[in-house]
């Protein structure tokens, strides 16, 4: 039996932070308490009054490879979550060739386990060639193993390739995880449209391209009687529009981002590409009502929507970079910076929405909980030093973020999957 005790922790009890060992033993989480002790042979951290956190979970990221692995890699882009705390990531399928069939999706697992330093959970596209005109086959993907189904990146046009996919998916209870746009009314924006986008001479994105294809969507969930999961929502009617349908008992769930919540399309200082993001910054009273959403429970957790992109394609400024920003190595502390430090949201909220939502959301077993008996995936943060966001330190690919320079509290210190320590500060200072 090999034994792991992590001592001199802090955790969340019962709403305030407490003293607290974990003993993992074999991989798993036997004891969670004070004054632990282990075997003589036992691997034994000290983690110095840092927070002990479950493993978080983000079920939105984008890993790039095949296809685009000059922007990221299988093995960089699952090192960044493991340097941000997240020891599961779910893993879109916007790839080059796209994990649409059982054995694509067989090989893009098999890469997933070969590189991943955490856990990767594989998307399957909606559609064949996430082209957004014939769903997949959903029972042959299910047998596959599939759990997540997304053509994330683009949103699908045609109301009936939704309405057939959705009845394929409530058959097996699978969730449908849509990036809402409607290209028509999205008329090529490169910003939210607005004051900002006429200040700065850039085509906008009008908000109800998003919110339209949502509206569509929850009739068609309604009927259909499928999981509809809302990615990255960013506008207020939207968010009232899926607060309506939960009243109305429809299976409704989304996620926010890290970025909706911490910043607006007015903070955007210049033709700073940074900056852009699909679904763009929103106005600040999307962003107030974003934050408004996650508090009443209308959204029910956050995710990254981590996308990496190399610096040369974003230096060419709004009209002519890609669309996305990375998230894994800043979401907890950018979040815990803002929010908790301020009083705005609880750290036993932010976790949750972290780690517990995304597991009740998406039924994870063995993720996002700390407890007797569970995977001892472990997340540790320094919550009581500030630190500087510098690019240079990530393992992503990607630098592209606008929060270069950024003081926060909150650093990631050690990362566990399986007891295995996967990411450790000690070794890269
Ligand atoms: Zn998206």
């Amino acid at each position: 039996m090999s034994q792991t005790l992590l001592k001199n922790g802090r955790r969340v009890v019962t709403g305030q932070l407490a003293a607290s060992d974990v003993l993992i033993e074999d991989g798993k989480i036997a004891a969670v308490g004070t004054n632990l002790s282990a075997n003589d042979d036992a691997t034994v951290y000290d983690l110095d009054n840092n927070l002990i956190t479950p493993g978080l979970v983000d079920i939105h990221v984008h890993l790039r490879e095949p296809g685009y692995t000059n922007k990221e890699t299988i093995a960089t882009g699952s090192r960044a979550a493991a340097h941000g705390g997240f020891t599961t990531i779910a893993a879109m399928a916007n790839l080059k060739p796209t994990c649409d069939t059982p054995e694509r999706f067989h090989a893009q697992e098999a890469r997933n386990v070969k590189d991943g330093a955490v856990k990767i959970i594989q998307y399957s596209p909606v559609t064949k060639g996430r082209a957004g005109q014939k769903p997949v086959d959903v029972a042959a993907q299910y047998a596959a193993g599939a759990r997540l189904f997304s053509d994330d990146g683009a949103g699908i046009q045609d109301a009936s390739v939704v309405y057939q996919a959705m009845q394929q998916l409530a058959k097996y209870d699978l969730p449908i995880c849509d990036h809402a746009q409607d290209n028509q009314l999205a008329n090529g924006g490169v910003i939210n449209d607005g004051s900002v986008a006429k200040k700065m001479g850039l085509p906008g994105m009008p908000k109800i391209s998003e919110t339209a294809q949502i509206a569509r969507n929850i009739v068609i969930a309604q009927a259909t009687g499928a999981h509809y999961h809302v990615c990255h929502v960013s506008t207020k009617e939207s968010i009232e529009l899926i607060r309506h349908a939960k009243q109305l008992g429809i299976n409704v769930t989304c996620e926010v981002t890290p970025h909706h919540l911490l910043l607006a399309d007015a903070d955007i200082p210049d033709d700073d590409a940074e900056y852009k993001m699909n679904p763009p910054l929103r106005s600040r009273e999307d962003q107030e009502a974003c934050l408004a959403g996650l508090l009443d429970g209308t959204i029910d957790c956050i995710a990254t929507d981590h996308a990496p992109h190399t610096d040369a394609e974003k230096h060419r400024g709004f009209l002519a970079s890609p669309n996305g920003i990375v998230g894994s190595e800043t979401a907890f502390a950018l979040l815990y910076t803002r929010y908790v430090k301020n009083g705005i949201f609880t750290l036993v909220e932010l976790i949750d929405w972290l780690s517990g939502a995304p597991k009740r959301v998406f039924k994870l077993e063995d993720a996002g909980q700390l407890a007797v008996g569970d995977p001892a995936d472990i997340a540790v943060f320094d919550i009581d030093h500030q630190t500087t966001i510098k690019p240079d330190q990530f393992f992503s690919k990607g630098h592209n973020t606008p929060f270069v320079g950024d003081r926060v509290y909150g650093a990631s210190v050690k990362t566990f999957v399986d007891g295995k320590l996967v990411y450790d500060r000690e070794d890269t200072e």
